[in-house]
Order: structure tokens, then sequence, then C-alpha cells
């Protein structure tokens, strides 16, 4: 490729929307261009970089059996009437009507349609396992979209079905999926963590995401740096963890310790205004309920908001149900005017929703009664039993024998990956059986996995950029080399030079492009460092005088001179 014959149009500033640097800089490079809120148009230059994401994404998902078809954006709307998620998904659900008015979606994901190809393909336990994935536009109507390619409304996924006979075969299909996610994602050269995640709209049981580590992330990850313990925080948030985002890192065994001192500072930094959702994680068990399960007692007492909806979301393996109390039984219990009662299960995640921004979150008490039970820590104020703050253990190391100690750490990351463990939840409703070895029909097991193929460019900036631009990884960069041939119209020494290596780089296989651009060295210099083209050769005719060429690694920034005949043992 010809510099000359490509579309290079790099712009001085940055829109005054980009708040992050993977925006400004794919704008200002001109990888992408911006159509309406959430919704861009990618340049030869930004779609390269997505290609090779996706050639990555697909050769392993190819590797790990998987099969690629693609399903259409445009979906009826009946599939998701027949699940429930025509009502249940809300605003982020792009809802269109045809000439005949009739309802369709623009798909944001593709459980639906998947499922409903395989109950009409799979009869027999002949045809399963199987693993469908797609690469394909979606659609969500994201409340806030921002930061570029990293929350868009249209965007580019990989979303991967699978399909199992059994639970056990369905974890297995998970674990592959998780491996293969593990190579893609070292592929890219990128640094990430999986971690333990909420299940969230798309349901199930088990979930991890892969999260890029980035300061400009919008998820928060808690992880033990001596284990292999990390769970994104909506996962594991508690108070105490709140408390100890001032200082990364903080013994396990120190804030496991009832300690009254803590316990304010709990009580001083949930009195910052929160978001109109709140989140707490239940510390503590009380001795088994009459099931033999373990349970505590929620109590959420009204300040001076309307609570409108508590969610209990469960970790693996709790499985106690929630229930509201009549206000009479909590009056009589607790002797102060109630929001919810019910027992919820140790480490569930109880989500309060208020009608507008609550301010104290210590309004809220996640209590106990005389029985024994243990607090969060925020501000009980009642005549129970000596408040205690429960071992934070039991929580983030979800260990049923919570025994070690360590340290816990918080960073943070971008979700550029996410897995689930779907069970049945969708072939129930879709009716997709097949016929067991005895000829009964079973429901099939299914898991789903998703990769956000537009999102891993911006993450991959985020990640890696200096004040001049972007600084890709080689496996993505969408150039490999560029070759900077100074003052290409008047010399013929530089033609002749940058040509050949050129043309030597190009039968090794590298991605190339030659600057033969009629523009001054500082600007063609500037262009490739904002694009981020990891090597830069530059050739000039002082150089070539000494054979020599310079060569410059974009990530450690100095030049180095090379002998034109070892440039391309040194870069290939
Ligand atoms: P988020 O929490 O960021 O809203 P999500 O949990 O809703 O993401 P999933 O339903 O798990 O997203 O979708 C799978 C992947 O698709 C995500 O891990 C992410 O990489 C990507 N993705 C989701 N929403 C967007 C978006 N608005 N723009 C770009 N990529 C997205
Ligand atoms: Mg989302
Ligand atoms: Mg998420
Ligand atoms: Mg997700």
């Amino acid at each position: 490729m010809l510099a000359s014959h490509y579309h290079i149009n790099t712009l001085k500033e940055a829109p005054s929307e980009a708040e992050v640097a993977s925006h400004q800089l794919m704008t200002r490079a001109g990888m992408i261009r911006r159509i309406a809120g959430g919704i861009y148009t990618y340049m030869p230059l930004g779609l390269k970089v997505l290609r090779k994401i996706e050639n990555i994404v697909r050769e392993e998902m190819d590797k790990a059996g998987a099969l690629e078809l693609l399903m259409p954006v445009v979906q009826p709307a009946e599939l998701w009437q027949e699940t429930g998620r025509w009502d249940e998904y809300g605003a982020e659900l792009l809802r269109i009507k045809d000439r005949h008015q009739r309802d369709f979606v623009l798909q944001p994901t593709s459980e639906e349609v998947v499922t409903d190809i395989v109950r009409n393909e799979i009869h027999s336990w002949r045809q399963l396992p199987v693993n469908f994935y797609h690469i394909q536009t979606k659609f969500r109507d994201e409340r806030r979209p921002r930061f570029g390619l990293m929350r868009g409304r249209e965007f580019t996924m990989k979303d991967a079905y699978s399909f199992d006979r059994d639970e056990i075969s369905a974890q297995k299909s998970y674990d592959i999926m998780y491996d293969a996610y593990t190579r893609i994602f070292e592929r890219l050269g990128l640094r990430f963590r999986a971690v333990a995640a909420d299940t969230g709209a798309i349901g199930g049981s088990r979930s991890h995401e892969f999260q890029v580590i980035a300061d400009t992330g919008e998820d928060e990850i808690v992880y033990n740096p001596d284990t292999d313990y990390a769970a994104n925080i909506e996962l594991a948030e508690a108070p105490c963890l709140i408390a100890e985002r001032q200082a990364p890192t903080a013994q396990l065994e120190k804030i496991a310790t009832p300690d009254a001192t803590k316990c304010e500072l709990v009580a001083e930094q949930l009195k910052r205004p929160l978001c109109d959702t709140v989140k707490a994680v239940v510390l503590a068990t009380d001795p088994i309920d009459d099931k033999g399960k373990p349970q505590i007692w929620l109590l959420l007492v009204r300040g001076d908001h309307e609570v409108n909806e508590v969610k209990v979301s469960k970790l693996p393996g709790f499985e106690n149900g929630y229930r509201l109390a009549s206000e009479e039984e909590i009056q009589d219990h607790f002797g102060c005017v109630p929001g919810y009662l019910g027992p919820v299960g140790l480490s569930d995640t109880v989500t309060v929703i208020a009608d507008r921004t609550v301010a104290h979150m210590s309004d809220f008490i996640c209590g106990a009664n005389e029985a024994g039970f243990h607090y969060t820590g925020v501000n009980w104020g009642r005549d129970v039993a000596e408040p205690q703050v429960a071992d934070l253990r039991n929580v983030v190391a979800g260990d049923p024998d919570p025994t070690g100690t360590g340290t816990l750490a918080i960073q943070r990351g971008i979700e550029v990956g996410h897995v689930f463990f779907l069970g049945d939840t969708y072939s129930k409703k879709l009716q997709a059986t097949y016929l067991d070895k005895e000829g009964k029909p079973q429901l099939i097991q299914m898991g789903c996995y998703g990769i956000g193929i537009s999102r891993i460019a911006a993450a991959a900036i985020e990640q890696n950029h200096d004040d001049k631009g972007m600084i890709w990884p080689r496996a993505i960069a969408p150039f490999e080399v560029v070759i900077c041939a100074l003052n290409w119209a008047k010399s013929e020494a530089v033609q002749t030079a940058s040509m050949q290596l050129y043309e030597q780089l190009k039968a090794q296989g590298i991605d190339v492009i030659l600057d033969d651009r009629d523009v001054r060295p500082g600007v063609m210099f500037a262009d490739w460092e904002l694009i981020g083209v990891p090597v830069r050769v530059t050739v000039g005719d002082r150089g070539l005088k000494e054979n020599m060429l310079e060569i410059q690694q974009r990530a450690r920034g100095e030049n180095e001179k090379i002998q034109t005949s070892e440039a391309l043992s040194y870069i290939t």
C-alpha cells in the first residue's frame, strides 16, 4: 500500500465530546467518523484493525470447534415475545415496524434466534454438542452512548452459543470457551484478567468477564494478588470494599475484624452521594434455617426516598429465595418503619433501586435479630446483639470453607468478553429439546459467549497510548510497519531503496505501508506516531549515502541506525 493512494486524514484536534483517549485518538487518526450518537463509520484504517481482531477471534473459535454462521440483524418480535424479553429487555432493545405494521427488533444479542434454529435443526442426541457463532452488527439503544467505540449503540460483537445434552457436558463447553477466550486475549497482545461476574439481563448461573486492564475502564475489579480470585466489584461489592477503595490494597484480616473505626469509616464513605441504584452484598449468615439453608434477614428502613424495587441476584450455589414481609411483622419485630424485609442467602447481591438519588446508603440497614445475626456494619443503631462486620472472606473467596488470609486489590477494567452458563433458561422457554438414547425428549443445556470486537479496538488504545498517539500491539495494528520515504518525489535513490524494502517485507507477509506523500518529515512522523504503527523505517538521502536506514519502535521511542542490508531481518 502506498500512502499517496490511501486515505489518510488526520486531525489536530479531537471533537469536544471525546472524553477518553481511544475516542480522541481514533477520531484524530481518521479511524472512525461519527454519524449519530454512538453510531460510527469505520474508516479504512479503523476497519483494518477490526478485521485483524475478528480474524484472531475467528481462528480461535474455529480451533475450539465452534461453527460460524450468520444470523440476521433484524429479528421478528414473536421470538422475543416467546422468551418474554420483548417486555423485559427495556429501552436498550430497538423496536421497529415494517410496512405491514409488524414488530421487529434490531438484535442486541441472539439467544432467541439461535435457539429457534436449534429447535428446528437438532432432534437427536447424536447432533450434540454443537456451538454456533457469528460476528455481526449489534444494536443496543444505550442510555449513555459515549467513549466512541467503547460504548456505542451500533457495534460489532462475536457471539457464540453452545448446545449440550446435559449439564456436565455444557460445563465442558463453557470451559472450552473460557480457554479459547484466554488464548484470544493473549494473541491480541493485551493485559487482561478473567473475573467472576454478574449474569445480568442474559440470565444463567455461572459467568466470567474478560477485562482489559485500563484506568479509564468503567468496571472495577477486586482481586487477590496471591490467589486466582478475581471478581467484578458488581458481584463482590460490599460496604467494606467501598471504604477500602481509598487504599487499594487491604488486608482481608483487617477488614474482617469488627472494628469501630472501620465501621465509622464505612459509614462516612457511604454518605457520599451514590447513584440511584444501591448495591450491598449480604456478608453474614445466621444459624441454618429450618430447611437447612443459611440465611440472614435483610431490613431496609425507608429514608427520604421511595424504594421501588429490591432485586436479589445470586452467586452460584446459593439458592435462597426472597420474600416480602408485612409491615406489621417488621414493625413488631424491629420497631421501626420498614421498607422490605426478607431472608436472603449468604453472598447474595442485593440491589436497591430507589426513585431518585439515594444520598445516604446508611439509610439502609442490613440487620439482624436477637438470634445472633450479624451486620454489614452500617448504621444499625438498635438494641440487638453485638454488631459484627462479617468475614469478608466468605464473600470474596466464594469458598464454602473460608480459611485463608490474603490481600485484596482493586483495579479498573474494560469488559471486552463475557461467558455465561445458561442451563435450560432459553431452551425451556422456546422448547428446544432433543431425543436422548432412550428416545425421551430432553431440554438442551446452553451457554453463550460474547466478545466486543469494536470495543477491543478502543480498549487496546486505552491500555496502550502516549501523548503522541496510539501504540498498537503488533497483532492488531492497522499496519505493522511504515516506511517513511523522505523526499520521494525528487530522490531516485530513496525510491529504489524504499521500494525494495517494501517489496521484501510484503513478500514476508508483513502488513506494510510506504509513505510516499509529499509532506514535511515532521508531519509524516507525527501522523504515524498518532496512528501508532509499531515499526517505522525512515529512508532518506543522507542515510543512504552511508547505506543506513533509521528504525523506530513506536513503543520505545528511540531511533536506531541500521545497515540497509540488515533491515529485513531486524524487522521480521
Ligand atoms: P456493559 O456492561 O459494558 O454494558 P454488557 O455486559 O451489557 O456490557 P454483554 O451483553 O455481556 O455486554 O455483551 C458481550 C460483549 O459485547 C461485552 O463484553 C462487550 O465487550 C460488548 N459490548 C456490550 N455493549 C457494548 C456497547 N454498547 N458498545 C460496544 N461493545 C459492547
Ligand atoms: Mg450493557
Ligand atoms: Mg457488563
Ligand atoms: Mg457483560
